[in-house]
């Protein structure tokens, strides 16, 4: 977690961006810029919003009325907005969250919450695949869990290397997910099955 003590002021993450224009070659005074520093501030203040948010604390309402469903509850193609730790550069793509329940569900918008709550956070995919999975796992101990992610890393296309149209792909299984052949195969034949929405077989 960010450590609040020592959290500078509104007025210095502002100076700090008019020293950032400079060095990229501009002059912050100009007409066009002189808003940017304040807008930049309250931009980040949204992309770094999962500081303020316990991912844990999402988890804690679940429901125990399931009739006993106990198959894998998927949400596939969670839209992913992050921000890369080592160049502060956007990573877009999408994520899969699956748990395969033990007695009780979570609502699945608190699933898509979790995954912004540490989304929206200085990150690398590893990380955050492995901490969507842990949380989801500690909290509800359902008999598994799986986060796949796939996601293009802008340090990667817009500087750098210059690789456009690679993606990234990571993934953390656990429970049964990482200890039975079929389950695992269940999930991936769910989450690669086309045609969006309505359930066709
Ligand atoms: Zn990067």
């Amino acid at each position: 977690m960010l450590a609040t003590a020592g959290q500078p002021t509104r007025e210095q993450a502002e100076e700090a961006i008019r020293i950032l224009l400079r060095w990229a070659g501009d002059d912050p005074e100009r007409e066009g810029l002189r808003d940017t520093p304040s807008r930049v501030a309250r931009a980040y203040k949204e992309f770094f919003v999962g500081y303020d948010t316990d991912p844990v604390a999402l988890l804690a309402r679940t429901f125990e009325e399931t009739d006993g469903y106990d198959e894998i509850v998927l949400l596939r193609d969670i839209r992913l907005e992050s921000t890369c730790e080592h160049h502060m550069a956007p990573i877009i793509g999408r994520v899969h969250v699956a748990y395969l329940p033990h007695r009780r569900v979570v609502g699945i918008s608190k699933l898509a919450r979790v995954v912004d709550a540490y989304a929206k956070r200085l990150q690398i995919q590893e990380k955050l695949t492995a901490q969507i999975a842990n949380t989801i796992q500690d909290v509800l101990e359902p008999r598994g869990v799986a986060v796949v992610i796939e996601a293009a890393h802008q340090c990667m296309t817009t500087r750098g290397v210059h690789k456009p149209g690679v993606t990234m792909v990571t993934s953390r299984m656990l429970g049964a997910f990482r200890d039975d052949q079929a389950t695992r195969r269940e999930l991936l034949a769910m989450i690669n099955r086309k045609g969006g929405a309505g359930y066709t077989e």
